[in-house]
């Protein structure tokens, strides 16, 4: 282990994939660059785990696709990394019948016959009009998201084209879906990209479902999804590589508990309390735990935006498969209904009643979730032993179960109830139940793990177990946000010139991007050329 310096240009609190990104920017410009990550490895949420004892699986464990992160950083970085694009966009079946919805991106023929099969037909323009409406959106701000921030009225010229702005923009989006398709089904599969991690209704006046949306479909200017191979541990371990090479020095298992305006950061590592001075200290960890950095009753104001208090909204539920099972609808193939996004039980309608039992404390019923197969596109994350026998791992994602419903008290009833209404909305759809198609780990144990709100705030240190460290923000500001500073430009400011967020609570940070990292590097950079 390198010894600790007393001095860095650079100290950066935790080591999450943006706060790898930003390290090896600035690393790689010959300044000295300090990583203190609390956890024993880093990765934040995105690494990859053997997740059940003596199955050779190496799990997605949190995040588990790729399509914010930009080509650019992949790139500049050296990044040795890679991503398959997936043939099949998604699948979701009619509750109560043996039909479902295929979207193919491949075929435009299966798609629209799938459409009429479950009486949509009428829906397939209006569902690809809108998508080329949003493609056009991407295409016009993806380009801008590694680039200092754009006011309002300028990205909406760059835009274009006003009733499309105001489409995503500014109306809530449940407006324009359900003007553009009118079966319940498909506006409930436009519906879900606005609410992952995201408790809000399709009219939500705040618009923070239009920001969720925003994020969903413009990810390199086309909004696909792709499969990092090896699993997200690969990124990590792809930065983690950057990072050493551009000799940043990085230490697991080191908690930052204070840092002051002026640069000194405290930290604990080894059971003891140090202390050292940073040029500037770059947040990787959300903006509300860099408040409670700061505050440490030293009296400093919190200084990052006021924001609302982070609330994350799902529950992660991973599982490993002898098999993958049997579906009720005979016309499609689990391998294709699972090599995509696969839908249950999110008509729009059904979106709506889930919003309005978690409101009343509940966990919905049925619950919405959505279903992802890795190692259909990706066979690398399982041993050959375990390839050979036909497993599969299933990552599934729950809507519409906020964080409100859990506390520390009821934090394990919780983790079995969502875990048991998780595998009985998936069973609505299968021929057979998921249980029977569950490996057992080495200690006889079923190969099921569920993670809560709660559990990520405990493990990752994300409040509210949001996913992406708070309410996400439009990849602009308004026209009268102030812009004097490198650090406002960037979305990376926190209101104290040598501190800066870095990771996905910045600006435009949200998702395994590297963009909170990337723009925290950039206004350092920026600040130092202006001198
Ligand atoms: C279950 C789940 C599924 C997701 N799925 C996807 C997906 O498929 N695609 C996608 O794009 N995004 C997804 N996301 C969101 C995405 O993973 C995150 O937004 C992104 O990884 C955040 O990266 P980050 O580097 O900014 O922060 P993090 O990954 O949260 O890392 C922050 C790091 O800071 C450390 N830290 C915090 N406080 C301190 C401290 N005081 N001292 C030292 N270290 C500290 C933490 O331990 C952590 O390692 C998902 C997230 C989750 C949880």
């Amino acid at each position: 282990m390198d010894a600790v310096q007393e001095e860095y240009d650079v100290v950066i609190v935790g080591g999450g994939h943006n706060g790898l990104v930003a390290a090896t920017y600035l690393a790689k410009t010959g300044k000295s660059v300090l990583l203190l990550e609390r956890q024993d490895h880093i990765g934040g949420a995105t690494v990859s785990a053997q997740a059940f004892p003596g199955v050779d699986a190496r799990l997605s464990r949190y995040s588990y696709l790729i399509s914010l992160l930009p080509r650019q950083i992949i790139a500049d970085l050296d990044l040795d990394l890679e991503l398959i694009r997936r043939r099949y966009s998604s699948y979701t079946p009619l509750p109560g019948t043996t039909q479902g919805l295929l979207v193919d991106n491949n075929d435009d023929g299966i798609t629209a016959a799938s459409f009429a099969a479950i009486g949509a037909g009428a829906d397939v323009d209006g569902f690809s009009q809108l998508y080329e409406r949003t493609g056009k959106l991407a295409r016009r701000l993806w380009p801008t998201m590694m680039k200092p921030l754009l006011r309002r009225s300028e990205a909406r010229d760059l835009v274009g084209d006003d009733q499309l702005w105001d489409d995503f923009m500014e109306r809530p989006i449940g407006e324009v879906i359900e003007r553009s398709v009118q079966n319940d089904l498909v506006r409930g599969v436009v519906l879900t990209d606005g609410l992952i991690s995201t408790y809000a209704r399709a009219h939500e006046p705040d618009l923070s479902q239009n920001r969720c949306f925003f994020y969903h479909v413009t990810g390199g200017g086309t909004g696909d999804w792709d499969v990092p191979v090896g699993g997200m541990g690969a990124l990590t371990d792809a930065l983690a590589r950057a990072a050493d090479a551009a000799a940043v020095q990085m230490f697991t298992g080191a908690e930052v508990t204070h840092v002051s305006p002026d640069g000194q950061v405290r930290y604990e590592l080894d059971g003891k309390s140090r202390s050292l001075q940073a040029g500037r200290v770059l947040s990787n960890a959300a903006p509300a735990v860099l408040e409670r950095l700061l505050g440490n009753g030293q009296g400093t104001q919190p200084s990052p935006p006021s924001r609302p208090e982070p609330e994350g909204a799902q529950a992660k539920v991973n599982l490993l498969l002898s098999r993958l099972p049997k579906l009720k609808d005979p016309g499609v193939a689990p391998e294709a209904a699972f090599g995509g996004t696969f839908h249950i039980n999110e008509l729009y309608s059904q979106l709506e009643t889930a919003y309005e039992q978690a409101g009343t404390g509940q966990i919905p019923d049925p619950l919405p979730a959505e279903i992802y197969c890795h190692s259909l596109a990706d066979p690398s994350i399982l041993s050959p032993e375990l390839r050979g026998t036909g497993a599969h791992t299933l990552t599934v994602f729950t809507l519409h179960t906020p964080h409100r419903l859990l506390t520390e008290e009821n934090n394990e009833r919780m983790r079995s109830e969502l875990q048991a209404a998780t595998l009985a909305s998936l069973n609505t759809v299968l021929a057979e139940p998921i249980e029977d198609c569950l490996l057992r780990d080495s200690d006889g144990g079923l190969c099921v793990e569920t993670k809560t709100t709660l559990d990520l705030e405990h493990t990752l240190n994300m409040p509210g177990g949001n996913i992406f460290h708070g309410p996400l923000s439009w990849p602009f500001v308004e026209d009268d946000a102030p812009l004097d500073t490198a650090a406002q430009r960037w979305g990376v400011a926190t209101g104290h010139d040598r501190i800066l967020l870095c990771g996905a609570g910045s600006q435009r940070g949200g998702g395994v991007s590297g963009l909170g990292g990337y723009s925290a590097a950039m206004a350092v950079l920026e600040d130092d050329a202006a001198g």
